[in-house]
């Protein structure tokens, strides 16, 4: 398979592809791997992780510098992408020691009841193009620990970095030792690949991240077979702007949420919902900011916006504009630059698209930086078009008044995953539970109390009284 780099549009490798049936002995040798691995004691499964972290924290910059090349995010991202991935090992080390159950009360004499958390199995990990690395670094470093063994697809589009990865994986298990052969593995393809990972029967916990549409495919085929899910799926976040707001915060925070990543990241801001009061002051400010962003070469330190990804992601730039402006909408911005350089590279100015309302293409994630803008009245009003959309991701308001920042995060506010105040939708740390509702698929990654999402609970209870008690009172005595 040849791989691209973004920045020129060359060819900067190829790589060879596994076959199906490469994929399927990946997977049984990962089981094999399971379990001997699931009896490693946990904090032992940690020193693993913390060993994958030293290496991750020694390669930054090259690993970094691969993520640029390969994906096209500027260096500053990449390299946070980086420690995103050495944060989640850190993490993951201290949880090694902290997979707590629970002792619960049992209404029976002489009995005790416990909740218990075990390994699980194989984790498959489907990843996409714009997180390279990090959404496999969430994943694989919480089921290590855990006790699971990982078997990683990474994009078709971007396999360099995951085969860098992998060779770093191999530095971290020469060094620890006595770790199970294939118990981290990649397989290379695309989709039929991890349509063999979801048919597999010896894949216990299927983490996939991507397109929605992905997601349903991949969905349906775990759901026939009862396997786990964890689905990392589309998102449209929005911002609030509300009157009181410190605007130029707001602007800041837009400014790195619209244009990062070129607005090829989940939650990118896709959607402005800014009050009448404050609309045009924000607007005139945002076209300041699309005029001064300096779009080239991601590795370049000096620039704060590379190329989008490849053709296909211009081309539905270019059709997402002329629907919104068939739906009503003024498109600022958006032009493709540099093409005289790199014809076989598209580098675009950001979009700002004022909108008459929330129309059919604002509802959609067009995977590139187009900003819709549109005012809003009441605050109600607000809420409603935050949450009238089919992704549940990411969201955030920009507002000093404390009972809208209440209101947004209350039950009836903001329907998503994430939900912030006075900080843009993108850029999470690893210390909370990632991921959203509705067609984002429901999952949670990362922080928090994610990590039961790789582990089987269990739960026992223990008669140590010389009678046999049946619980609800019930008689039984033959
Ligand atoms: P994509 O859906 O085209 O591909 C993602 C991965 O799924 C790739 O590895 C691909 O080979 C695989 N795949 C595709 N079809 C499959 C199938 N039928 N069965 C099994 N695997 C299949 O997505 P993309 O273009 O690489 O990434 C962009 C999308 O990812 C956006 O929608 C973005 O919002 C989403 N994303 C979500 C998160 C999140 O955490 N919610 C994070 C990053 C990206």
């Amino acid at each position: 398979m040849p791989v691209f780099t973004p920045i020129t549009g060359d060819r900067i490798a190829s790589v060879k592809a596994h076959t199906g049936a490469q994929a399927a002995a990946a997977v049984d040798g990962a089981h094999r791997a399971f379990l001997a691995w699931r009896n490693v004691p946990a904090p032992r499964r940690g020193e693993l992780v913390r060993l994958l972290g030293e290496e991750l924290r020694a390669a930054k910059a090259d690993l970094g510098a691969l993520v640029s090349l390969e994906m096209g995010k500027i260096r500053q991202e990449a390299l946070g992408e980086v420690q995103e991935m050495i944060d989640i090992c850190d993490f993951a080390v201290g949880l090694s020691r902290q997979l707590y159950g629970l002792t619960i009360a049992s209404e029976r004499p002489g009995h005790a009841m416990r909740e218990t958390w075990h390994p699980m199995g194989v984790c498959a990990v489907i990843s996409a193009f714009n997180f390279p690395v990090a959404v496999w670094a969430w994943n694989a470093a919480l089921a290590l620990v855990c006790g699971n063994s990982v078997v990683w697809k990474p994009s078709e589009k971007t396999p360099l970095t995951a085969l860098a990865v992998q060779r770093l994986c191999d530095r971290a298990l020469a060094r620890f030792g006595d770790a199970p052969d294939d118990l981290l593995q990649v397989v290379i393809g695309g989709a039929a690949i991890g349509e063999v990972l979801s048919d597999h029967e010896r894949v216990a916990i299927m983490s996939a991240t991507g397109s929605t549409r992905m997601g349903r495919a991949v969905s349906e085929r775990l759901a026939r077979r009862f396997a786990r899910p964890i689905l990392e799926l589309g998102g449209n976040a929005a911002m609030i702007v509300a009157p009181s707001a410190d605007l130029e915060l707001a602007v800041r925070a837009i400014a790195f949420s619209a244009i990062g990543t070129s607005g090829q990241r989940c939650t990118t801001l896709r959607r402005l919902i800014a009050h009448r009061e404050v609309y045009d002051r924000l607007v005139t400010r945002l076209k300041a900011v699309i005029d001064a962003v300096a779009i080239g070469d991601p590795l370049d330190e000096a620039t704060y916006m590379g190329p989008l990804f490849e053709k296909a992601s211009f081309d539905a730039m270019q059709g997402a504009l002329a629907q919104a402006v068939a739906e009503g909408g003024t498109v600022y911005g958006g032009e493709r630059v540099e093409g005289d350089r790199y014809p076989d590279a598209f580098y675009v100015r950001p979009a700002l698209v004022e909108m008459p309302g929330q129309t059919a293409i604002v509802g959609r994630e067009t995977f590139a930086p187009i900003l819709y803008a549109m005012r809003y009245d009441r605050f109600e009003e607000a809420i409603a078009l935050q949450n009238d959309v089919p992704q549940g991701l990411s969201s955030c308001i920009f507002t000093n008044d404390v009972r809208e920042a209440e209101e947004f995060l209350s039950a009836a506010g903001s329907d998503c995953g994430i939900a912030n105040v006075n900080i843009g939708p993108s850029g999470a740390e690893i210390g909370g539970a990632f991921g959203g509702e509705k067609e984002t698929g429901g999952g949670r990654e990362s922080g928090s109390d994610a990590w039961k999402g790789y582990m089987r609970r269990q739960t026992s209870t223990i008669n140590y009284s010389r009678s046999l008690p049946l619980a609800q009172g019930i008689r039984f005595d033959l």
